[in-house]
């Protein structure tokens, strides 16, 4: 799906439509990104590495030129997820609860994004 307003950004910009440091491939103002781009698919991820926010994984390998680090356990309270409907950002307990919705604002999330967890964070709820 092509949309006119997705805009990539790689290191060391940061996409200044979002409150977070962000950067990824062809990012909608969703946060919807090239490799996932279904209608739920609005969140960004905080990486340990870099404290930049990507919508993937690989919007980090695709973006920056260093190796990416899972969100550690003691850290799990801080900010880590952002949702791209509200622009407010949740720890990754909160987001691991939220039983794919947006706590703030109600948008729903991909409940298939469960799948790929251990690829983010360094732990299971
Ligand atoms: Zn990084
Ligand atoms: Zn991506
Ligand atoms: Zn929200």
């Amino acid at each position: 799906m092509t949309d006119v307003r997705a805009q990539t950004t790689r290191a060391p910009a940061t996409d200044d439509r979002f409150s977070v440091p962000l950067r990824g491939v062809r990012v909608d103002p969703e946060t919807r990104c090239q490799h996932y781009d279904a209608p739920s698919d609005r969140i960004a991820i905080k990486f340990a590495c870099c404290d930049v926010y990507y919508p993937c994984v690989q919007c980090h390998r695709a973006t920056t030129e260093h190796e990416p680090e899972r969100w550690p356990q003691t850290r799990r309270h801080e900010p880590t997820v952002l949702c791209g409907a509200c622009d407010r950002t949740m720890s990754a307990v909160v987001y691991l609860q939220s039983n794919h919705s947006c706590p703030h604002c109600g948008a729903a999330f991909n409940p298939g994004c469960a799948a790929h967890h251990d690829q983010y964070f360094a732990f299971a709820e």
